[in-house]
């Protein structure tokens, strides 16, 4: 059975991990942080807007994720991690109560290596990007939400986007490696194909706290405005234009 509400002495646990002022029980953060971009869809908002979890903490090490595993799996507490809470499918709704991990202080970590990045998992994809840039590199990648969202959000919600049409989605190549930590084996390096337990798994099998992202060239981008005689020309267009190079 899963707790409904958090104990006094759970919640003391909790303060003990993160700091007092990194716990949250006051129901304005509770609600604000039991919702995501869920609220897009009338079928997903009318299941989820009465949603509402216990406890919101703030992690800003990747050592607070392992101890609030370990006790959240000891006391049987549901865990929901959660990067910037753009997702649009509830992947980030508490839909049984229970503590709202938010991940977005830990990103101090960007490390280039050739055409490769490693960074923490509160990294913003449009911080990373610009990063990137200035190496004369881009990301393969990324979503529409670039500006807000965060690596491990992207990782572990999200699918693809632009750069898709020559990358593919998420699972095709386009992340390297990930830390995870579970409640029960602690830290774990995914590679190959296990990352598939990983990529778009919503946070159900870990928490990612070091990402590995391979990397492009970044292209000149060109715009140009185009008309077409019928909707069919349009679409040969798009695609002979995406199977071009270069
Ligand atoms: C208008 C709009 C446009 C969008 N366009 C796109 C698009 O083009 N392509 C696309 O793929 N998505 C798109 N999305 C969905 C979403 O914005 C992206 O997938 C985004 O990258 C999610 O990042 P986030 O930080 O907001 O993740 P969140 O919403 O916070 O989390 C997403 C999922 O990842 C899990 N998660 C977060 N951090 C971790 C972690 N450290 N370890 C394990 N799991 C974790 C969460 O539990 C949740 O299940 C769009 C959404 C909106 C509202």
């Amino acid at each position: 059975m899963f707790h409904r509400e958090l104990t006094e002495q759970v919640t003391k646990e909790l303060e003990g991990i993160f700091g007092s002022k990194n716990v949250r029980l006051d129901e304005p953060t509770r609600r604000a942080f039991s919702l995501d971009y869920s609220w897009f869809s009338p079928l997903l908002k009318k299941s989820v807007e009465h949603t509402l979890c216990d406890a919101v903490v703030f992690a800003e090490h990747t050592s607070q994720i392992r101890a609030l595993l370990e006790l959240a799996h000891e006391k049987r507490i549901p865990v929901v991690v959660r990067g910037a809470g753009t997702g649009n499918y509830a992947q980030c709704v508490p839909l049984k109560g229970g503590v709202v991990l938010d991940i977005t202080r830990i990103k101090a970590k960007i490390e280039f290596e050739a055409n490769e990045v490693f960074v923490e998992p509160g990294v913003r994809l449009g911080e990373l990007k610009s990063a990137a840039e200035k190496r004369a590199l881009t990301l393969r990648t990324y979503p529409s939400t670039y500006i807000v969202s965060t690596v491990s959000g992207y990782i572990g919600g999200g699918s693809g986007g632009v750069g898709s049409v020559e990358f593919g989605s998420l699972w095709e190549g386009n992340v390297s490696q990930v830390v995870l930590v579970t409640p029960v084996k602690g830290e774990i390096l995914i590679k190959g194909k296990a990352l598939l337990g990983v990529i778009h798994a919503a946070g159900t099998t870990g928490v990612a706290t070091q990402i590995g992202l391979p990397l492009c060239e970044k292209p000149e981008l060109v715009g140009f405005v185009s008309s077409f005689k019928t909707l069919e020309d349009s679409v040969s267009f798009s695609l002979e234009l995406a199977k071009t190079k270069g």
